[in-house]
């Protein structure tokens, strides 16, 4: 049967299990407080353009407080816990965001844009498994590597970005809670309200206070976090210009830190891939989150021989996506997180037609209010078109075509990142072949975007550097102990 749109009637979660406060204090040393200077700024739902609540703007006096609060906790009760008591509150933590998962979804999804599906799918659950999984580490640090008696850092200053608010935050504060150390994290100005839910969550899990902190504002109270004098430890996801003038402010001053940065990864796919798969690996790729993804998988390269058959069956597939409500459960493609998102994804879009690539979308009403921007795919594209080089960080997929392995190596390898890829093929060999020759801290053969707590992920280049998740993600957060 062929589907319509008139098959799919609205399917909307119930916007009810979320309960809003008009505004929201700082989150310091256990206590939601007002904060001492920037006053407070409005969270907007990038679908309908309505204000959601006003977030309190964290200054260097307000930062100052959460960075005493977190040194306090880790020399006094925190610093001297043992790991088994420690892996207590972490499972906790992690139970009590299963046990609010649904409003912390439709929270995610009000806040940010993406559509109720994934959040409800993808960023919760796996933002409790990480929970859980450094839950179990907690008591077994003498195994991460790092000799018998490995020691946290101390105070970790960890700063995330907008597009998987609460995953991020996750991936941040479990191994660092994990290992010992005590927190003050800043999320993105235009999503803050998953982490300020979190905070409440670890006030009920009866966290000691100023093991966690959550100072919100814009990029100033990142910068006033990570460059904080009693931060021992700096952890970063964002945008590579961000991280270098981090890296630039921190060097010689010896504290700790990772970056984990943008990306542009190849999507590789070969002449005998199974080509319905791959066609779902290439949406995933570049659809899911609306683009809004790191790993993104923004460069199709796809082999000469079935460029055809390939771009046909995706194009067939991406008029069967639902872009629209993002609380509707049938949606697939959300809004896109903000208008200053958007009029960058617009510029560079504009930048492929102008280049002289062509563009195409499917059929797609979009909605009168909100920030929105089509599923497109670009074909014709050159290595050297903005599109094929710039992270777009949208719904816009470039196409490449090649013929040999190694020419699918580099022109997959020509990009100053070096975050992940994707290789679709039925020959292992060739898949393990090429996976050795890519310069991508995460290659994935026939499958995309795969994440699981036990992986380590993170990048080359100007994508970063550092681990996180598994074991590897516990290196960021410890010292080497001697015997
Ligand atoms: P961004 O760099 O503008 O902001 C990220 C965070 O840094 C925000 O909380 C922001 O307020 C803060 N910030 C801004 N200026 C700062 C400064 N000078 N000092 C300290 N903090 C500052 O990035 P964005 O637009 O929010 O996020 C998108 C970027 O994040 C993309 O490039 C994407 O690829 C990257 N990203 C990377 C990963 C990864 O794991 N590698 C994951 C998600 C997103």
């Amino acid at each position: 049967m062929e589907l319509t749109a008139w098959t799919y009637s609205p399917a909307p979660e119930s916007r009810q299990v979320v309960s809003l406060r008009p505004s929201y204090g700082l989150f310091v040393d256990g206590e939601f407080v007002a904060p001492r200077g920037g006053g407070f700024f409005p969270t907007v739902n990038p679908a309908t353009e309505e204000t959601l609540a006003e977030v309190a703007l964290a200054g260097p006096e307000d930062v100052d407080r959460a960075v005493g609060a977190a040194r306090r906790a880790y020399e006094g009760r925190w610093g001297r816990m043992r790991g088994t008591e420690r892996a207590k509150y972490v499972y906790r933590l992690a139970r009590l965001i299963q046990e609010r998962a649904r409003e912390l979804a439709v929270l995610e999804t009000l806040d940010n844009g993406k559509p109720i599906r994934e959040a409800r799918d993808i960023d919760v659950p796996l933002a409790a498994a990480h929970f859980f999984y450094y839950a179990g580490w907690a008591d077994k640090l003498e195994y991460a590597g790092l000799g018998p008696s490995p020691r946290p850092l101390g105070v970790a200053g960890q700063v995330v970005p907008w597009n998987f608010p609460l995953l991020m935050a996750a991936w941040k504060l479990a191994p660092a809670l994990a290992a010992g150390n005590t927190c003050v994290l800043k999320p993105a100005e235009t999503t803050p309200l998953s982490a300020l839910v979190l905070a409440e969550i670890c006030q009920q899990a009866e966290l000691p206070p100023g093991v966690v902190n959550v100072v919100t504002g814009p990029g100033s109270t990142g910068a006033a976090v990570v460059s904080h004098p009693g931060v021992d430890k700096v952890a970063f996801t964002g945008s590579t210009e961000v991280g270098k003038g981090i890296q630039r402010a921190l060097a010689g001053t010896g504290k700790r830190l990772t970056l984990e940065l943008g990306g542009k990864a190849a999507n590789i796919v070969f002449d005998d891939a199974p080509l319905d798969q791959a066609v779902e690996g290439i949406v995933d790729g570049i659809f899911f989150n609306q683009g809004h993804v790191c790993c993104a998988g923004s460069r199709l390269l796809v082999q000469e021989a079935v460029a055809e058959a390939v771009l046909d069956r995706l194009k067939q597939r991406v008029e069967t996506l639902r872009l629209g409500d993002p609380l509707d459960k049938n949606t697939d493609i959300g809004a896109i997180n903000s208008a200053a998102q958007l009029a960058k994804i617009e510029e560079l879009a504009a930048s492929g037609e102008a280049e002289g690539a062509e563009r195409w979308s499917p059929p797609c009403a979009v909605p009168e209010r909100g920030y929105w921007f089509p599923p497109t795919i670009f074909t014709g594209v050159s290595q050297s078109h903005r599109i094929a080089r710039e992270e777009i960080f949208g719904p816009v997929l470039s196409v490449l075509t090649f013929r040999t392995p190694a020419e699918a190596v580099a022109k997959a390898n020509n990009t100053p990142y070096g975050l992940s890829a994707g290789v679709w093929t039925e020959k292992g060999s060739r898949a393990q072949w090429v996976a050795r020759h890519l310069r991508a801290g995460v290659v994935w053969a026939n499958t995309f975007n795969r994440f699981d707590p036990a992986s380590p992920f993170g990048g080359y280049q100007e994508s970063g550097f550092g681990r996180e998740g598994g074991r590897h993600g516990l290196e960021a957060y410890l010292e080497a102990g001697d015997a």
